[in-house]
């Protein structure tokens, strides 16, 4: 048994952290409360006001970049606490207007992860490698346990 962390793994840390500097860490909590805790679609779709639609696409993205529910389910528990320490650098400011901390630009809100996802790869990616490092290692040996 060997221990890996495959470019599915990065894909996940990547595709959160944009929700989460999007101002959408409701919606990563959410995911994980489906696909961990196994909550239902229309309790999470009411308790964070999304549509079951929404949430359902989330859960799917998901489990596609991990290759299966249960691997799923092993990356998210493992990996959320530290996705959610992540600080939002889209400000939100009513009438559907929003702003970047990062650059300085208005962002629509529709277009936060859109904004976040084109413009501010390069801190995305640092962000996800932080979090791989921090995950790795003080705990390689419960890694070991999730990622085989
Ligand atoms: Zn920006």
């Amino acid at each position: 048994m060997t221990t890996y962390i495959d470019s599915g793994t990065e894909k996940l840390i990547k595709y959160l952290v944009v929700k989460v500097l999007a101002g959408h860490g409701y919606a990563v909590q959410a995911v994980y409360e489906h696909i961990v805790n196994e909550v239902s679609p229309s309790v999470l779709a009411h308790r964070y006001g999304m549509s079951k639609h929404q949430l359902r696409g989330y859960t799917q993205r998901v489990i596609e970049k991990t290759g299966s529910e249960w691997r799923a389910k092993a990356l998210l528990r493992l990996l959320t606490p530290y996705i959610l320490r992540v600080k939002p650098i889209i400000i939100f400011y009513g009438n559907g207007k929003a702003y970047c901390s990062y650059c300085r630009e208005e962002v629509l809100v529709a277009k936060a992860e859109d904004h976040v996802r084109r413009k501010h790869k390069d801190l995305v990616n640092v962000i996800m490698r932080k979090i791989l490092h921090e995950v790795m290692s003080p705990r390689r040996v419960e890694v070991r346990q999730y990622l085989v």
